[in-house]
């Protein structure tokens, strides 16, 4: 029995991966200002069409720097949304900030822009929304509430990686965006990241950032190790090529799994705005149990969905202060992130599928 996972990631053909590799070997240099990661930069900068770029180690410390950038008080409050990756908090309170939390939106699960306000203190200096499997927040409301309050917004765009909105791409919305390149995402480096802003002042304190604060002896400000290395740019380079065709393959996937779970589950609600490229896909149950029993039926079948980003942030048993949720806590409970990478078939999406409504129709 083939075992099946909620990801896994896309590899390169080896010799293709090691013939970047030798260009390191060729030049002696695996890190730094390294020549892979210059070529990873501009190829992405291409490829993505946007003004630039700042390749990180990880969208964690991107979006730490992405905080720090703005020396806010500590203290200061961030609104941002309960149902994310842990390091969406993390990187909040990495930077002596509190982590505020608005509920999110029931169709799409990205942070619901009309309880933003209503959380709104003196204290408060940032939103940091997330641009959830890839779905795009309400950026207008997000934009007037930002402007009309003097808050800073940083998009968690960690699932974002070449979604366009309305003609631009979704990460050069907002003050700052942060990319994600870990295995488990839609373009990776192995481990990596990147920072993206509109902002020339701001992309120039990311760089010094990026380099503990530092050029050579001069030492203007603090900062962290983010340099991402040549083995892993080198990664990311082979990968770059394939793009088209991951996107492409996850989109076929995405429409069988639609037509096979047509009527049995519900899925997020498709933006016209948006040109989607298939980070994920996952259903939302009708129970608690339904959910429940769909986990069990699939792993007995060597089939691992995954219960994403459970529990939800604002109950994390370190924070001060609880922040009522319930349309994340309810929906959290009841969703699955499906099996969805490069490798699987349609055999293996009705394989999944079946085995889904045979567990939903029971009892
Ligand atoms: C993966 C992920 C991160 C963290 O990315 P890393 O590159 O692993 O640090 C942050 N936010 C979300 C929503 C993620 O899925």
């Amino acid at each position: 029995m083939r075992e099946i996972f909620t990801s896994r990631p896309f590899l390169p053909p080896i010799n293709e991966f090691v013939r970047y590799l030798k260009k390191a070997y060729d030049k002696h240099t695996l890190t730094s200002h390294g020549i892979l990661m210059q070529e990873l930069e501009q190829k992405l900068i291409s490829y993505l069409k946007v003004k630039n770029i700042k390749v990180v180690t990880s969208a964690t410390t991107g979006l730490q720097m992405a905080v720090k950038a703005f020396n806010f008080e500590v203290g200061s409050e961030i609104i941002t949304t309960p149902f994310s990756y842990v390091a969406t908090t993390t990187a909040i309170l990495a930077e002596k900030c509190t982590p505020v939390y608005a509920d999110i939106e029931s169709d799409n699960f990205t942070i619901d822009a009309d309880k933003i306000e209503g959380l709104i203190t003196s204290k408060t200096k940032a939103i940091m929304p997330v641009h959830i499997f890839g779905y795009a927040c309400n950026i207008e409301k997000i934009d007037e509430i930002a402007k009309k309050y003097n808050l800073k917004v940083i998009y968690d765009a960690a699932h974002a990686f070449g979604a366009v909105y309305k003609g631009v791409p979704l990460v050069q919305y907002g003050d700052v965006s942060v990319v994600s390149f870990q295995e488990s995402k839609l373009f990776h480096t192995a481990e990596g990241g990147a920072i993206f802003t509109t902002n020339e002042e701001l992309m120039e304190q990311f760089e010094l950032m990026k380099q503990c604060g530092h050029v050579d002896d001069n030492f203007v400000r603090d900062g962290f190790n983010a340099r991402l290395s040549e083995l892993h740019a080198a990664m990311g380079l082979a990968n770059l090529k394939y793009m088209d065709k991951i996107i492409e393959k996850r989109r076929e996937l995405s429409i069988l799994y639609d037509e096979f779970f047509e009527g049995y589950v519900k899925t997020p609600k498709k933006q016209s705005d948006l040109e989607y490229k298939y980070p994920y896909y996952v259903i939302v149950l009708d129970t608690v149990e339904q959910k429940n029993r769909v986990m069990e039926k699939l792993c007995e079948q060597g089939i691992y969905p995954w219960h994403c980003y459970y529990p939800t942030l604002n109950t994390l048993k370190y924070l001060e202060t609880y922040y009522s949720c319930p349309v994340a806590e309810d929906i959290c409970a009841r969703i699955l992130q499906m099996p969805f990478y490069y490798e699987l078939d349609k055999k293996d999406i009705k394989r999944i599928c079946e085995n889904t409504v045979k567990a939903i129709k029971e009892r």
